[in-house]
Order: C-alpha cells, then sequence, then structure tokens
C-alpha cells in the first residue's frame, strides 16, 4: 500500500501524517510551533512519522498564509520567522520526494470535500473561523488556488465598504466581525463580563442564595479570559450581549457565503476551525442570516455544515493534494 505524506503548519501547532489512497492514516504526529527553527522542528516531525515506515510517493503541505505559489515560498502572519521561507523547495530537498504546497484553509476544504461534511459537494467553500479567518474553494473536486496561491482569502472579503478598519488594512472585512479575538473584542466593548453567565459566579457583593450574605474570606474565582470559548458559553447562558456578539459575527458570516455563492455557485459551505465548536450559538443566527440575506435561488440553496473532520481536515487535505500531484506528475 503507498503512502503520501502530509504536512499541516500553523501558528499554534505542526502536524505530520502518513496517509494512504482512501484517506486512511497510518502514523501521525504533532508538535507545538516553535518561536524559532520551524524548520528543524518540521524536520524533527517528518523523521518521526517517516522513520522505518513505507517510503512516502509524494507530499503535501498545507501552510498558513499568505504565500507565493510560484516561488514555492510562505509568510504566515502569526510565524514572523518566516518570510518568503521557501517551505515547499525545503522540505523537498530534505524528503527526496515530489512535493506540493497550499494554504492551510484551501487544504481543509480539500480535506471535507475528500473525506468529511462536503463529499459529493460540486462547489464548495470551506471556511476556518479561529483567531482569523481563512477559506478555500474546490470546485468540480478542484482545489481553485489562484494565481499566487491566495484565492478563498473570504476573511477578508469586506461586507461592509463603510465597515471598520481591519488589521490587513481593508475595510470591513468579514474577520473584523466574527474570527474569535474579535466576536469577543466586540463583547467586552459592549459590556460583556466573562463567565457571568455560564459559571453562576456572584458579583462579590451579591448575596448566596443559599447562605446569605458572602463571608469576607470567601474566594472569589479568577475571572474567566475573555476569549471566544467563554463568549460560546455565556451565549449559550442566555448572555445577552454574547448572543448579540454571535449574531452580529454570524451576520458577516452570512454575507461573505451569499457573495461567495453568487459569484461561483457555490453549493456547500463547511464551517470549522475553533469558533465552530460555539455550535447552535452561531449555527443558530447563521441559518437566519442567510435566509435574511440571500435572495437568487441559487444562492439560497447554499447548504451550511459543521465541519466533520475538524481539526484533521487540514492533514487530509494535504494528503488528498499530495496524491493528486503525484498522479498528474506519473
Ligand atoms: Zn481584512
Amino acid at each position: 500500500m503507498n503512502h503520501v505524506l502530509a504536512i499541516d503548519i500553523g501558528g499554534t501547532k505542526l502536524a505530520a501524517a502518513l496517509v494512504d489512497a482512501s484517506g486512511s492514516v497510518l502514523r501521525s504526529a504533532t508538535r507545538p510551533t516553535p518561536r524559532q527553527q520551524v524548520m528543524a522542528a518540521l524536520e524533527g516531525l517528518i523523521e518521526e512519522v517517516t522513520r522505518d515506515g513505507p517510503e512516502p510517493v509524494a507530499a503535501g503541505i498545507g501552510c498558513a498564509g499568505p504565500l507565493d505559489l510560484a516561488a514555492g515560498a510562505v509568510s504566515p502572519v502569526n510565524m514572523p520567522s518566516w518570510r518568503g521561507f521557501p517551505l515547499r523547495d525545503e522540505v523537498r530537498e530534505r524528503t527526496g520526494l515530489p512535493t506540493v504546497l497550499a494554504g492551510d484553509a484551501q487544504c481543509m476544504a480539500l480535506g471535507e470535500h475528500w473525506l468529511g461534511a462536503g463529499q459529493r459537494s460540486r462547489a464548495l467553500l470551506g471556511v476556518v473561523v479561529s483567531t482569523g479567518i481563512g477559506g478555500g474553494l474546490v470546485l468540480d473536486g478542484t482545489p481553485v488556488l489562484g494565481p499566487t496561491g491566495n484565492a478563498g482569502h473570504v476573511g477578508h472579503m469586506s461586507v461592509d465598504p463603510y465597515g471598520e478598519r481591519c488589521e490587513c488594512g481593508g475595510r470591513g472585512c468579514v474577520e473584523r466581525y466574527a474570527s474569535g479575538p474579535n466576536l469577543a473584542r466586540w463583547a467586552l466593548e459592549n459590556g460583556w463580563t466573562p463567565g457571568l453567565a455560564s459559571s453562576n459566579r456572584r458579583r462579590p457583593n451579591e448575596p448566596s442564595p443559599d447562605r446569605g450574605a458572602p463571608s469576607s474570606d470567601e474566594v472569589i474565582p479568577d475571572a474567566p479570559s475573555g476569549d471566544a470559548r467563554t463568549l460560546a458559553r455565556d451565549a449559550a447562558a442566555g448572555d445577552s450581549v454574547a448572543v448579540a456578539a454571535f449574531e452580529r459575527g454570524a451576520r458577516a458570516l452570512a454575507g461573505m457565503i451569499v457573495s461567495t455563492a453568487a459569484a461561483v455557485e457555490v453549493t456547500t459551505a463547511v464551517i470549522g476551525g475553533g469558533v465552530s465548536q460555539a455550535g447552535p450559538v452561531l449555527f443558530g443566527p447563521l441559518e437566519a442570516a442567510l435566509d435574511d440575506i440571500g435572495g437568487l435561488g441559487f444562492v439560497r440553496a447554499v447548504e451550511v455544515r459543521p465541519t466533520t473532520l475538524g481539526v484533521r481536515a487540514g492533514l487530509a487535505g494535504a494528503a488528498r493534494l499530495a496524491w493528486d500531484y503525484s498522479r498528474s506528475a506519473s
């Protein structure tokens, strides 16, 4: 049985696996992304999954962008030590394998199309909602990478030309409304107290329902952090600001999905990334917003689904990329 080497590179984690033609994983390993010497860490990881095993026939890499496909180079926003880093050639030289590169969210979309929630979709949009928002398109089974490899950057699609300035320099980008940190930022700016709704914590001067007034030595637990995970718990517990933050983010996502569907007739949108774990507090308002925003019949027909592969989608897509590359090369 032949295998390919799949590699997924993100700002927090490096992952590698040996994957067969049916998508089964023979071996896999992960390690945290170091701040420096990332290539040395990646080399160790590759050695770990390939040692004494079957020789892979090709390598596929999904890496955080932006990237320069012609040069095979990457400049991940969250990895300052790699700027114009020639990742494809570095991996090719170290492994001796035919090596192919794509964006991490493009790989997520390809993975979901191959083995996950997007199987048999003619036109799939994969969206990763996390610290940032990434995306990828798979049309008629083929990933759309774009001339420089950056197609699918839907997080920086503007849903409000008069909106807030995004970190990318653009205005009204989806990411500004719907990424994890931006959901939490907006909620905090609008009076959210992290963890109050979901943990039944009492404010220090609030009387305890069962023991009367709190004693002076009662320990007040550390305040939960104001992150998107806590925000999701609070929204599920009914916190009105947390609910509003997810409704606002979902509306921005819906605008982007509807626009993408109008442009390339996307039939399926698969949503992954850490924020998608919020579940109904995200997907409920997302469905409602899609219903409100979409007009034309083929746009309204777009089906939104949560990821079924989760964090494994990127590796699956990198494997698929490698398989397609090895077949086209032979
Ligand atoms: Zn932007």
